[in-house]
């Protein structure tokens, strides 16, 4: 019997040893497949470039000496580029220097391209962190949003690539740190500098959503100054990109499968800041207490709730409004010094945030 058992066990690892192995070889044939159509491709737009400036210079009147030496210089420009396209680029074209950000899936490090010289910010993320949180999507969006879009505001990608282990972004490195270090220095801005920043942010915001994409995750923490003292918006690690045929608002079972962001409120009957009535703080005290809190809230994986939105928190559906939400909660913050639903608790704040939109909303429909 147990010999019998034993021979089935053989024959099912048998039989997953050979599914293993097809597996491997369809991915090999896929992959050799893909390889052979993309030089294919390449090679064939190689020859498509060079016919066209060949019929340019056959109707213009630019000498034949002129036109050899044209043609040899698109040539040369094409073999170089293929050279640096054979190059994979790998952690080992840089010099890693020091770490100047640690976020919840890695750390951020200042790093020195060996071949260039040149200087940039290397993201870091390892690989089983992302798969065993469900980032994997978010990952993706983080560098397809940064690879597409091309603004002043947004923090430029230069390269990405992976090892076994981790995955890189190669960005470029902003040395004037962020904006919640500049609030916790200031406690509060001018109305000039506030809208200096709130104007660059809404530069930075506009300009991924004209991509389609929501952030999600607007906080002084990802908004950080160059050397010039502009503000560019980085960490699209809660990026979205909404469907662009639709335009549709993303809906409850669409949105966060993360847990990045709290787990949507159970708010029946509860009274906002209900469990702080007795707790009640003056301004100077509330600002304290925020300002003793703010960095351990920034490093946690589950962040500040201070700035979500309310549809976002109730995981109710939404759109790209939820950004221009979270703009005004930092407005308010440059103004007054903390958020404006800031509690000593994180949950006490989510109970907080949903109540008082549904309040605002009943006075603007009165008015
Ligand atoms: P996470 O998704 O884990 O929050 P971030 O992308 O926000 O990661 O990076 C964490 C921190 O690293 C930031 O708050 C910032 O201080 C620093 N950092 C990130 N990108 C850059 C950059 N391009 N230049 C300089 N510092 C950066
Ligand atoms: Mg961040």
């Amino acid at each position: 019997m147990e010999e019998q058992q034993n021979g089935g066990g053989a024959e099912a690892e048998e039989a997953l040893g050979s599914r293993l192995t097809m597996e491997k070889v369809a991915a090999a044939k896929q992959f050799i497949e893909n390889h052979y159509k993309s030089q294919r491709k390449s090679i064939q737009e190689r020859k498509e470039r060079r016919w066209i400036l060949e019929r340019k210079l056959a109707t213009s009147d630019v000498p034949k000496e002129e036109q050899m030496h044209l043609i040899k210089d698109l040539e040369r420009k094409e073999t170089e580029y293929m050279r640096l396209k054979r190059h994979k680029i790998c952690v080992d074209d840089f010099e890693l220097l020091t770490i100047v950000g640690r976020g919840a899936f890695g750390e951020v490090r200042l790093c020195r391209e060996k071949k260039s010289g040149n200087i940039y910010a290397m993201k870091k993320l390892k690989k089983s962190e992302m798969l065993k949180r469900g980032q994997v999507e978010h990952v993706k969006a983080e560098r397809n949003l940064l690879a597409e879009v091309a603004s002043h505001c947004i923090v430029k990608l230069y390269y990405s690539f992976q090892d076994a282990e981790y995955l890189y972004l190669i960005m470029e490195y902003l040395p004037g740190g962020d904006i919640m270090t500049l609030l916790m220095r200031e406690d509060t801005l001018t109305e000039n500098m506030a809208k200096f920043y709130i104007a660059q942010s809404v530069l930075a915001i506009e300009s991924i959503h004209k991509h389609n994409y929501i952030h999600r995750d607007i906080k002084p923490d990802n908004l950080l100054l160059d050397k010039n003292g502009h503000m560019k918006l980085s960490d699209f690690g809660l990026c979205k990109p909404l469907d662009c045929r639709t335009l549709s608002t993303l809906k409850e079972n669409e949105t966060m499968d993360d847990e990045s962001l709290t787990e949507p409120m159970d708010i029946d009957g509860c009274f906002p800041d209900a469990d702080n009535r007795c707790n009640w703080k003056s301004p100077r005290e509330q600002l304290q207490h925020w300002q003793m809190n703010r960095r351990k809230l920034a490093f946690s994986t589950v962040g500040t709730p201070d700035y979500i939105a309310p549809e976002v928190l109730l995981k109710k559906g939404y759109s790209m409004e939820c950004d221009w939400w979270s703009l005004g909660a930092i407005l308010y913050e440059m103004l007054v010094g903390y958020p404006p639903f800031y509690s000593d608790e994180p949950i006490t704040t989510c109970r907080k945030v949903p109540h008082l939109a549904y309040f605002f909303d009943s006075i603007l429909i009165l008015l």
